[in-house]
């Protein structure tokens, strides 16, 4: 609907839709080629159960999104759309990284509602089902969330719940033990496409487009196959897109810290006159000039660093570089198929 120019979201599904909308799958895939035979497998008995209960309707899709995958993930996505008819394909043209591998295929997926997750079944899909009741109660958007981390292994529990920690200290509004399996309705998709954002964290994006929502525990399995295609390094960067795209509380640590300093200083040389003035004890030091000069120095590099971050940010965003090429796509779901 549009109004003075402007798209309005306000039109709720009717509730056929809600009670049997037509569902996508999505699942960003980088270097998967061991586990996709398996993940079809099992995402299609579970669309097929799901068909046959009248909880989605035909035409609902598993749609990959092939992130510049460097091994035979693209061929395993093209022989699994020949054998799979719910099954297609997306395939960037280069690796842009999960997060924007994951928004192109929301924003290229058809269905009512998209569930996003993993390609290597860490997420239970038992938990898709308690995702498409809440839909059907109204919430626009379902966050699966962790129930548990045995699987995890000591590091990447301790730093995921610090993590969760940090952002909330830092006033990043969040769910707690989310990640990025999470079902969207059309309307809060069509919000989500709104956004021009280049530094994606998306957990942290879906919760500022309101509407309503709602949670489904789960346990999270371990990997089915292959190896993390999430180092610590891409960890930590996906760590700092959620710092930086969502608090400005560094940069007021920074001035904080300066001014903390700066009183100190004024405190010190007080002190430094009044030993001068009421006492014979002043010597020309080498701490008092050495040390604050030290401390000086590194607050002022910490803080031109912080500074330099946010504006790398205003740079890279200024250049409103697309976040993906779709390069082809595959599967009965995209009429046109293939090459486009
Ligand atoms: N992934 C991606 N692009 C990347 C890295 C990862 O699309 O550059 C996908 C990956 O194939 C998987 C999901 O993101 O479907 C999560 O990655 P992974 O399971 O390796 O992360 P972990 O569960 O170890 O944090
Ligand atoms: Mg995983």
């Amino acid at each position: 609907m549009e109004l003075l120019g402007q798209r309005t979201l306000d039109l709720p599904p009717p509730q056929a839709v809600r009670d049997c909308p037509r569902l996508s799958l999505v699942l960003p895939c980088f270097n998967e080629e061991e586990v996709l035979p398996e993940t079809a497998r099992q995402l299609s008995a579970l669309v097929q159960r799901l068909l046959a209960e009248g909880s989605i309707a035909p035409g609902s899709a598993i749609c990959f999104v092939d992130d510049g995958s460097s091994d035979r993930t693209w061929v395993r996505i093209s022989q699994l759309a020949e054998d799979y008819p719910a099954l297609c394909g997306i395939k960037l043209s280069a690796n842009r990284g999960h997060q924007n591998a994951l928004l192109c295929g929301l924003l290229t997926a058809p269905g009512d509602v998209l569930v996003s997750l993993d390609a290597d079944l860490q997420d239970d899909l038992r938990a898709i089902p308690a995702m498409l009741k809440a839909y059907r109660e109204g919430s626009d958007i379902v966050f699966g969330v962790r129930s548990s981390r045995v699987k995890d292994s000591f590091f990447k529990r301790a730093t995921a719940q610090g993590y969760y920690r940090l952002l909330a200290a830092l006033g990043v509004r969040i769910v707690y033990n989310h990640a990025d399996y999470r079902l969207m309705s059309r309307r809060a998709l069509e919000a989500l496409r709104e956004y021009g954002e280049t530094h994606l964290f998306l957990r942290g994006l879906v919760l500022q487009l309101g509407f309503r929502t709602a949670t489904v525990p789960y346990e999270r399995a371990a990997r089915f196959a292959g190896t993390s295609k999430y180092p610590l390094a891409k960890m930590l960067a996906l760590a700092w897109q959620g710092v930086t795209s969502f608090s400005a509380y560094p940069l007021r640590l920074i001035t904080g810290a300066g001014a903390i300093v700066s009183a100190g200083s004024i405190g010190l040389a007080a002190w430094a006159l009044a030993i001068r003035l009421f006492t014979d004890q002043a010597l020309p030091g080498w701490a008092s000039v050495v040390i604050p000069m030290y401390f000086l120095g590194g607050i002022q590099l910490l803080g031109l660093g912080v500074i330099g971050e946010y504006l790398a940010k205003v740079y890279e965003a200024s250049k409103q570089r697309p976040r993906f090429h779709v390069e082809k796509l595959c599967g009965r779901t995209f009429e046109r198929g293939g090459e486009r």
